[in-house]
């Protein structure tokens, strides 16, 4: 069986390692030694300042709506993502408001929300997703940003590594910017994520927040408990040494993937001069029809890719019973032809061959 991803795991006798030092210090969570040691090695790995690991990507999401205090506050966000975008903002008691994609690149469009905001709309706040890795045009949204006055929060979940036309890591962009290290992502921590903050003192409350909202032994705020523990900042260590051979294997599969299929699907647009995460291997067909045989043929063979992300936030009964209704053409037509496909360290090209000759000629 073939599912749209497998997680990486590190050499068996690396993780021990860094686990037989947990036996012998008996320091298990609470920021222990090899959770500061990753936070140390990410940001200098990435290129990024004031990082916070926590439990979860939905954490982090969580935390960062908390801080921003958006409860019943007017949040735009994209309804072409994974359901936990929307999810973390109701949690947190936002008005939730979608605004339609880019057709090319399936990410907000600046321009829809351009429109928005000059038909008058207050916004508080906007949670852009970095869709399958591909940056947002974050220029134009600082640019809105500066105009409209909101708060950015970015959905960085597939976009750890992603770069933008500076070669700077996407994470630095936006007030706070969150990211996951869930198994299935490309760089991960079984479960895990964290989020990087513009303001160092938004940095110092959220590390607060996730210990309960503690300072010592002082609280001087409601938290939660949100910490990654020390076993999961081993498994995320004893990756970090092969995350570019990692990437590097993924980009020859994506390259592959795209030259055999190229005159059979269509692509997503990835922002020029900017090197995306290599994050999924999404592919868009003509019809659903067609993502329909396809996807039952890779069945019959063992094969599961993914409809990331079907039905379309907006569709979904969580929101629907809301009896909102939401007119996103552009996102409805993406979600009904998207299609994931397998895409994780080690698989072959003949492996990658074999599901390509699932596609009719
Ligand atoms: C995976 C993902 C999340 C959630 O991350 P977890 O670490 O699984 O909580 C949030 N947003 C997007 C877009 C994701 O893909």
């Amino acid at each position: 069986m073939i599912n749209v991803t497998t997680p990486y795991l590190p050499p068996i006798e690396k993780y021990i390692k860094y686990v037989e030092g947990i036996y012998n210090r008996k320091w298990l969570t609470n920021s222990g030694p090899l959770t500061q040691e990753l936070t140390v090695r990410i940001e200098e790995r990435l290129g990024v300042k004031n990082l916070l690991l926590t439990s979860s990507g939905t954490m982090a999401l969580q935390i960062a709506f908390r801080i921003k205090e958006l409860k019943n506050k007017s949040v735009i966000t994209t309804p072409f993502s994974f359901h936990a975008t929307y999810s973390a903002l109701e949690w947190q008691g936002a008005n939730i408001d979608f605004c339609d994609i880019d057709k090319q690149t399936w990410n907000l469009s600046t321009q829809e929300l351009e429109k928005l905001l000059k038909s008058g709309k207050k916004v508080d706040c906007i949670v852009p997703v970095h869709t399958f890795g591909n940056p947002c045009n974050t220029k134009q949204i600082a640019k809105l940003k500066e105009q409209f006055k909101f708060d950015v929060i970015y959905d960085s979940a597939h976009a750890i590594t992603t770069t933008d036309k500076n070669k700077k890591n996407i994470l630095n962009q936006g007030d706070i910017s969150c990211f996951s290290l869930h198994a299935t992502k490309l760089f991960h921590t079984v479960e895990g994520g964290g989020a990087v903050f513009a303001s160092s003192e938004e940095h110092e409350i959220a590390s607060s927040m996730i210990n309960f909202g503690l300072t010592g032994d002082k609280a001087f705020q409601p938290g939660i408990n949100g910490k990654l523990s020390e076993f999961h900042a081993a498994m995320g260590l004893a990756i970090l040494d092969d995350l570019e051979m990692i990437e590097d294997d993924r980009n020859r599969q994506k390259s592959y993937y795209s030259k055999l299929l190229n005159s059979k699907v269509n692509f997503q647009e990835i922002a020029q001069n900017t090197k995306a995460s290599p994050s999924y291997m999404p592919i868009l067909f003509e019809t659903q029809a067609q993502l329909n045989i396809v996807q039952k043929t890779l069945n019959e063979n063992s094969v599961f890719p993914r409809r990331y992300f079907y039905p379309a936030l907006h569709q979904m009964p969580v929101v629907t019973k809301n009896n909102k209704t939401w007119q996103l053409p552009k996102a409805e037509f993406i979600a009904q032809r998207v299609l994931c496909l397998p895409l994780y360290y080690g698989q072959t090209n003949s492996q990658i061959e074999s599901i390509c000759n699932s596609f009719p000629q």
